[in-house]
């Protein structure tokens, strides 16, 4: 009769319920009509947008939870190997439209709010995102759970349950600023608090070393984790999923109603408070100094508290005697990026400080059980943790850590002599005197079975560049997953329209879930009907795109004109720089022009967004820099029915769910070798946009999908990225005029008084990160206007157009995360489908 670390009933009788899964709109409006009125958040009396969104979103959830129940219970029986995703960022965005439309029961909720007078698309816009992450590495996390999930397989997410999520981007008069972003303002209906599920979690104390020889940590602060349940539902399957999401929770006894009577108010609840901050907000995802304790306190809270849970389910799930070395036989743990590390020294101590095993046998379990993926080369985001603030926090994984890297080294010494030059680099360690740290990427590969890029170009610049000593000891540890993204969400979901379309031409629906399918579009490439309504569609979604842009920046937008977006964080790396100085120089030459030349131009509308770190003054400095630009060109009235520039504020996953289907043109233009991966590239392409861009990340391979004739190339090479930094340091570097204009006329005052002096200057020079135009912007910029000018001439072609947008659609099956979670299942998880009957 257990309820284990779940929360869920495993043999005691489940009660039979009230009809949580009616498909009738009449029963669907009775459920919904039910929760208003018996719902204790809000009054029964009223029923406006806010209580309705929150009715319909608890009727699903009732849907949702059997399912769920279903799915956790036929896990049970079959105890199959599963997998654990471990990430720090889950960008999840909204639920609603992709759990109704996963179920397949949209046109029996949209008929059920009809009935109350209601749109179901007016509701589902009153949810707000749930952004607990930064961009890509975040929204891949969510991408994976939907097709997991989608795909039968066994695995649950876990993540850590900020309260205030990524902030809120406001752009004034001085740019970006910065309000918290509170997603749990009322509630969330989605998620699912297990108050069973709590487990305790140590911070600081001390190593105490048993008569035997065995050892325990001690003392310090203890705080509980709780659980709370994120639904996830496949497409069209019963199986449910699981977020789990840990909150972070004093205990009672540690309220001391001593002090509070005497009136030391705050000193009573220290240490509610402390748990408080845990999960109060995402840490940002780029390095800064501030907040460094609580960043490894979070990271450390979400790989203890996941392990234990991991732990006490397969020990629930064992009958009769078991061996710890079916451990990993039963669970895999995929680590996203260095963020969840800790799990590493964490499964070790459970094993060996808990379970009493010994360190070969707990060091097997480990490493067969934990992988671990790299998200980027930059040297900035390589996590590095100092060795003392590590000791205080947990000295028990200190221990463990100097004794993996100890025999680590011992390794090296015995068997690969060839590699002492390269030791120092490859311990885990870094014992430098002024500034020792723990490299947590390294700790990762040495004790993890299986390392993977995100990318093939990534993934070879892993295995020739950053862990390139590792790879000759361990060959077979590297593999490359290119990142995939979900085509419920990414199209089939926000662009219902073109989505009608590709089912009908392609007779049959089946591309949702077998994304290879649209390469059968390709050969209606050319077909004028097709071409007629591919138009239209788009037509429509440049519209809903328009009134969007109406409705939060006042600017009015044509959509007869190319939309061109470029959406992303702000980041040098990424080049919006690039972007906007080439606007600013199109600007230039359409002010040169005669009326009668600008008449023969291709009609623009650039669109930039994206949100930049806080303290990240160069990227703050770049969305002023566009937000400027934008307000003297659309407001000159020679130039603004030709050229427009519009910043979208607050860029997150609900406005990217309108921008991606509206867009014709996107920009992917990193320096190249700087962007792992990227996901929202693919996301484009996906819906027949066609990229201006760098051969970086997965542009390579999108390029390859597509046909290097549908996409706009440009740019150095990763491989010449170094020799022309050398240069430029040397002083060879010749600029080119236009880049030089366009820099000018930025100087000349045209975009107002902020002092743009700074970011100009970072791109002149000739040394330094940062300086010395690090990331090449003048280096790439002829090669980037002259591909600007392809895109201007491709776009006047209609026909040729619609043709290299259907191209780009027809091309993208390879990126469905679809495929790349098949991947990871078979080649680094070794888990089978189990699909609930
Ligand atoms: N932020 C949001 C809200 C996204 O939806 C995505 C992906 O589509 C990203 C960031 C990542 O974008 P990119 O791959 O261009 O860096």
């Amino acid at each position: 009769e257990t309820n284990g670390g779940d929360g869920s009933l495993v043999s005691a009788k489940v009660p039979p319920l009230a009809n949580p899964l009616a498909e009738k709109p009449d029963e669907i409006a009775s459920n919904i009509s039910y929760h208003a009125q018996y719902s204790p958040h809000f009054s029964p009396f009223k029923f406006q947008l806010q209580q309705a969104y929150y009715a319909t979103a608890e009727s699903v959830r009732d849907r949702l939870i059997q399912q769920w129940n279903e799915t956790y219970l036929h896990f049970h029986k079959v105890d199959p190997k599963q997998t654990y995703y471990l990430s720090m960022e889950f960008l999840q965005g909204r639920a609603l439209t992709n759990a109704i439309g996963n179920l397949n029961i949209q046109d029996a909720y949209a008929d059920a709010l009809r009935k109350f007078g209601l749109e179901l698309e007016e509701i589902t816009e009153q949810e707000k995102d749930a952004a607990l992450g930064n961009g890509g590495l975040g929204r891949l996390a969510s991408c994976f759970l939907d097709s997991m999930a989608t795909l039968n397989l066994p695995a649950w997410g876990y993540g850590l349950r900020y309260r205030y999520g990524l902030f809120k981007q406001i752009i004034t008069k001085e740019g970006q600023e910065e309000v918290a972003e509170d997603w749990l303002e009322k509630f969330s209906p989605w998620e699912i608090v297990r108050h069973d599920v709590l487990y305790p979690i140590r911070f600081f104390g001390q190593v105490e070393v048993n008569p035997d020889g065995s050892r325990q940590w001690i003392g310090g602060e203890v705080i509980q984790a709780l659980a709370y349940d994120v639904p996830i539902p496949g497409y069209q399957t019963k199986n449910t999923i699981s977020l789990r999401l840990w909150e972070a929770k004093a205990c009672a006894d540690d309220f001391d109603l001593f002090l509070f009577n005497d009136g030391q108010l705050e000193s009573a609840s220290v240490l509610h408070s402390r748990a408080q901050q845990i999960c109060s907000v995402l840490y940002p995802g780029d390095a800064t100094e501030g907040g460094k304790l609580l960043r490894l306190k979070q990271q450390y809270f979400l790989c203890s508290a996941s392990l234990q849970d991991i732990i006490s389910r397969f020990k629930e799930r064992r009958q009769g005697p078991w061996n710890w070395s079916e451990f990993p036989t039963k669970v895999a743990v995929q680590l996203n990026d260095t963020h969840p590390t800790l799990s590493i020294p964490e499964l070790m101590r459970l094993l060996m400080d808990v379970e009493g095993l010994g360190w070969d046998e707990a060091w097997a379990v480990t490493s067969k059980t934990v992988a671990y993926t790299n998200h980027t080369v930059l040297p900035e985001a390589l996590e590095k943790w100092s060795q003392p603030v590590m000791w205080k926090l947990l000295p028990r994984h200190m221990e463990i850590i100097e004794e993996i890297d100890r025999r680590f080294v011992a390794l090296i010494s015995k068997t690969r002599l060839d590699l002492e030059d390269e030791l120092s680099n490859m311990r885990i360690l870094d014992n430098n005197l002024q500034k020792p740290v723990v490299r947590m990427a390294n700790l990762c590969v040495v004790s993890s079975h299986t390392v993977n890029g995100v990318a093939q170009l990534h993934s070879d610049i892993l295995k020739s560049e950053l862990f390139a000593s590792y790879v000759s000891i361990w060959p077979t540890k590297f593999q490359n997953k290119t990142n995939g993204i979900t085509p419920r969400r990414w199209i089939n979901f926000c662009s219902p329209e073109l989505s009608r379309i590709i089912t009908k031409w392609l007779k049959t629906d089946k591309w949702v879930t077998n994304l290879d399918l649209l390469t059968g579009l390709r050969e209606f490439a050319d077909n004028e009907d097709l071409q007629a309504e591919w138009l239209s569609a788009k037509r429509a979604n440049k519209q809903r795109l328009a009134q969007y842009v109406l409705q939060v920046t006042g600017e009015s937008i044509d959509p007869d004109s190319l939309f061109d977006i470029q959406v992303k964080r702000i980041h040098e790396y990424k080049r919006q720089l690039l972007n906007i100085l080439g606007v600013i120089y199109r600007y230039k030459k359409l002010k040169e022009m005669s009326p009668e030349e600008r008449k023969s131009t291709t009609a623009r509308t650039v669109m930039i967004g994206g949100k930049a770190f806080a303290t990240y003054t160069n990227a703050k400095r770049i969305v002023k820099l566009v937000d400027d630009v934008g307000s003297v060109v659309n407001s000159d009235p020679e130039v603004n029915s030709y050229l427009k520039v519009v910043f979208v504020p607050n860029y997150n996953v609900s406005v990217a769910e309108v921008l991606i289907p509206g867009s014709e043109l996107s920009q992917h233009i990193s320096t190249a070798g700087m962007e792992a991966s990227g996901t929202s590239n693919m996301k484009f392409a996906l819906n027949g946009c066609l990229i201006i861009g760098t051969l970086d990340g997965a542009n390579v391979e999108i390029r390859e999908e597509i046909g290097e004739e549908n996409f706009f190339l440009f740019g150095a090479t990763a491989d010449e990225v170094p020799r022309l930094r050398k240069e430029r340091e040397n002083g060879l570097f010749k600029p080119d005029p236009r880049f030089e204009e366009a820099k000018k006329f930025i100087r000349s005052g045209v975009f107002g008084s902020y002092d743009y002096n700074p970011l100009l200057d970072s791109l002149e020079g000739n040394s330094g990160y940062g300086r010395g135009d690090y990331f090449l912007v003048g280096y790439d910029f002829p090669s980037y206007m002259d591909a600007q000018e392809k895109v201007d001439e491709a776009y006047r072609d209609k026909k040729r157009w619609l043709k290299m947008s259907i191209l780009s659609t027809a091309g993208s099956g390879k990126f469905s995360s679809d495929r790349t979670i098949a991947q990871y299942a078979k080649e680094i998880w070794n888990i089978e489908e189990c699909r609930v009957p």
